[in-house]
């Protein structure tokens, strides 16, 4: 069925129903274990954490959707992203973006250092600074583009064939863009990875972790590390996620072209300092972005004065939730300061852009127009007030 475009795969792929019943729906298999009929020929599944029939179908709809061979699907996208690093050894040296999922850092940063797994960070956006940290050991290096949250673009391509070039594998997370807009694998890259929780499930009800890849060594290696690790989704996870895929086409065009009205409107509001958005002509990855990917996505970034301004602006708007996480129906604004880069030394966090008037909005499926309505009243307010305390201050002065 791989003549049909993307849009109608989602829909029409091997999985569009149950070959055993015609069930237009993957069966949610629950077993733990398979009955075998006679040892000397074992069945197809044997026990779950090894095979399980619905995860197989989430597990080979990915890699049909990324354009790979195999894939693979782990209880989140971090047992997805610590799995893969488990491709390495003691010794060997990792090249990432400096401004990496946080997790992703923390695994780095803490965990695989304990294992004689080095790495240096740098800036993915600059071919020169990767192709100087690239040293004898280095082993993968790992991409993530657009990054959080200030949406900086890494060329996939050039890096993958500096990589190639250099026995490098490369490792993409391509969360913030799914299948949808951007197939790292077409372009050279080795591992693609998601967070699935994000827009591929898409509804905040499933943490999820997805991996897939064209490469037969890595896809072997891979599925005995999921085996041997053990950090696999479960059945009912899997079907979340399957249901979720069906809309992913649907729900991130909308959320797309919501997000590129919303980084308009805010980009021309005076109390707005900066916009951070792939969409824009004036970002300097835009003809990167564009090369490679099929659209700026739903992800947007904006700077306000300082933390007091963030304060007032959040408790004033009404319909996106402040949260964490990104890549739902509903609008999440969040806040990654104190949220997803709290951990961060605060001059580190600084040096980075990520500054106390930086908010991060995966904009949602609500109508646009709410959205720009609810964010106008709140900046509104935000300007009164600062119009109200110059008053104050006035009077006080008389
Ligand atoms: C959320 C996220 C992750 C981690 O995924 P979990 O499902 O939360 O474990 C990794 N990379 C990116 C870009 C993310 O947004």
């Amino acid at each position: 069925m791989s003549h049909h475009s993307f849009q109608t795969r989602l829909l029409h792929n091997d999985h569009k129903f149950d070959p055993d019943t015609g069930a237009v729906s993957i069966p949610v298999q629950q077993a733990s274990t398979f009955h075998q009929q006679d040892f000397d020929h074992p069945g197809a599944y044997d026990y779950s954490r090894s095979g399980n029939p619905t995860r197989e179908a989430l597990e080979q709809t990915i890699a049909e959707l990324e354009n790979g061979t195999d894939g693979y699907a782990f209880a989140s996208g971090m047992a997805a992203i610590s799995t893969a690093f488990m491709l390495l050894s003691q010794g060997d040296h990792v090249v990432i973006s400096k401004d990496v999922y946080g997790g992703t850092f923390r695994m780095i940063h803490d965990v695989l250092v304990r294992f004689g797994i080095d790495h240096t960070f740098v800036d993915m956006t600059d071919l020169h600074d990767v192709a100087t940290s690239i040293q004898p050991n280095t082993k993968v290096v790992y991409i993530e583009t657009p990054s959080n949250p200030l949406l900086n673009i890494t060329d996939i391509r050039a890096v993958t064939k500096l990589a190639k070039a250099n026995g490098c594998l490369t490792f993409v997370d391509n969360t913030f863009m799914t299948p949808v807009l951007q197939r790292p694998l077409d372009l050279g890259a080795d591992l693609v990875l998601h967070s699935a929780t994000k827009f591929i499930a898409g509804h905040s009800d499933v943490v999820a972790g997805l991996a897939a890849t064209n490469h037969p060594e890595i896809a072997e290696r891979l599925g005995f590390l999921q085996n041997s690790f053990g950090s696999i989704l479960g059945p009912h996870d899997c079907w979340l996620v399957l249901r979720g895929l069906k809309t992913l086409h649907c729900r991130i065009t909308q959320s797309s072209q919501s997000a590129l009205k919303i980084a308009s409107f805010l980009q021309s509001h005076p109390v707005v300092e900066d916009v951070y958005y792939p969409g824009f002509s004036s970002h300097p990855g835009s003809s990167t972005h564009k090369y490679q990917a099929d659209g700026p996505g739903a992800v947007l970034s904006f700077r306000l004065k300082d933390e007091e301004a963030v304060r007032q602006f959040t408790k004033q708007v009404e319909i996106p939730v402040f949260a964490v996480s990104l890549g739902a129906v509903e609008s999440i604004l969040s806040y990654p300061a104190r949220m997803s880069h709290a951990s961060m030394p605060k001059q580190e966090r600084i040096d980075r852009g990520i500054t106390d008037g930086l908010l991060r909005l995966s904009v949602g499926l609500e109508n646009p127009d709410d959205l720009i309505k609810d964010f106008k009243q709140a900046l509104s307010h935000l300007k009164q007030q600062r119009l109200f305390l110059n008053g104050r201050m006035r009077s006080e002065v008389k």
